[in-house]
């Protein structure tokens, strides 16, 4: 019977866990503190921003929130970023993605400073990745990572396709597979027969941004599969990018949509921002 990795149940069991982090290190004196600035009012950002608040309040983590105007300039975020980085009451930085047109992202996020670049984006970050030093990891691959372990799927010796290599998502992700010693496939839009690519997968994760794309037919036997896609179908219901009714009857574990890899997401920011207070006592 093909098993539902069951991502809401394993983020409640990961923000148990930091929990206890975080009462443990307030008696140490240590309040973890997560600057988030949201420019603009995007609604879906809003909802992201709001989320990340109640995930803080339940686990005890401070938030402080930082609402700026849609007009606010390039310099006044990174001024704000600056002294956000110069404050030791502040551990984790998160700047809410899409930033208005006028604001060049790359500058801002890179503006980070490293030890508080809790999502992870900051090259310096993504570098240690690659050269398996410490440092903050992408929330969405780490959280794959995860789930992965706490299912109990070997990851090591696997042969593992990730569809998408963007900056967020499928290039880290290939990185942590690589690091659990799996061997990795990175497939992409210019990837020639995707078909014969995905079905050596004995976990496929996929993360293509394209609704149900992924059918059975691109899936072994017996596979593990990971849904990374995130969208609303015609009847305003959310879907990933696998069709999960066609794809759960092969595989022998999948992730649905939602309650697989999104509460993921946001327990592995919380975590990044308790694994904060320790990258910062280093340094
Ligand atoms: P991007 O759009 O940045 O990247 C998509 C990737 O898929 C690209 O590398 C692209 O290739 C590849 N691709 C596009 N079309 C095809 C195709 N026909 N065949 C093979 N590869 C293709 O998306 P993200 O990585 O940011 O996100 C992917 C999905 O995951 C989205 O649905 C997003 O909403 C969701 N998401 C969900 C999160 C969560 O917490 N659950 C968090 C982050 C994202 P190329 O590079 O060649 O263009």
């Amino acid at each position: 019977m093909t098993k539902i990795i069951d991502g809401k149940a394993i983020s409640a069991q990961i923000k148990e866990e930091l929990k206890e982090k975080v009462a443990k290190l307030k008696t140490e004196g240590i309040e973890v503190t997560l600057a988030v600035i949201q420019v603009g009012c995007d609604p879906a950002s809003s909802v992201y921003v709001r989320n990340k608040k109640r995930a803080c309040e339940e686990i005890g983590i401070r938030s402080l929130a930082f609402e700026l105007e849609e007009d606010t300039t390039e310099r006044e975020l990174l001024n704000l970023v600056e002294e956000l980085n110069g404050r030791d009451d502040v551990n984790g930085i998160l700047v809410q993605l899409p930033l208005p047109g006028h604001i060049e992202e790359e500058k801002v996020l890179n503006a980070i400073h490293p030890s508080k670049d809790v999502d992870g984006f900051h090259p310096q970050n993504v570098g240690a990745l690659c050269i398996g030093k410490a440092g903050f990891v992408s929330c969405t691959p780490a959280g794959i990572i995860q789930l992965l372990k706490r299912s109990g799927v070997e990851i090591a010796g696997k042969e593992c396709v990730v569809v998408g290599r963007s900056n967020i998502v499928g290039k880290p992700m290939a990185l942590l597979l690589l690091r659990e010693n799996a061997t990795v496939t990175v497939a992409h839009s210019r990837t020639i027969d995707l078909r014969e690519v995905t079905k050596r997968a004995d976990i496929l994760v996929v993360a293509v941004g394209k609704p149900k794309m992924i059918t059975a037919e691109y899936v072994k036997d017996g596979a593990v599969v990971i849904d990374v896609g995130i969208h609303r179908n015609e009847n305003n219901k959310l879907c990933g990018d696998v069709d999960y009714d066609d794809v759960a009857q092969k595989c022998s574990a999948i992730t649905p949509v939602p309650g697989g890899v999104g509460p993921m997401t946001i327990a592995m920011l919380m975590n990044n921002c308790v694994e904060s207070v320790s990258l910062q006592r280093r340094q």
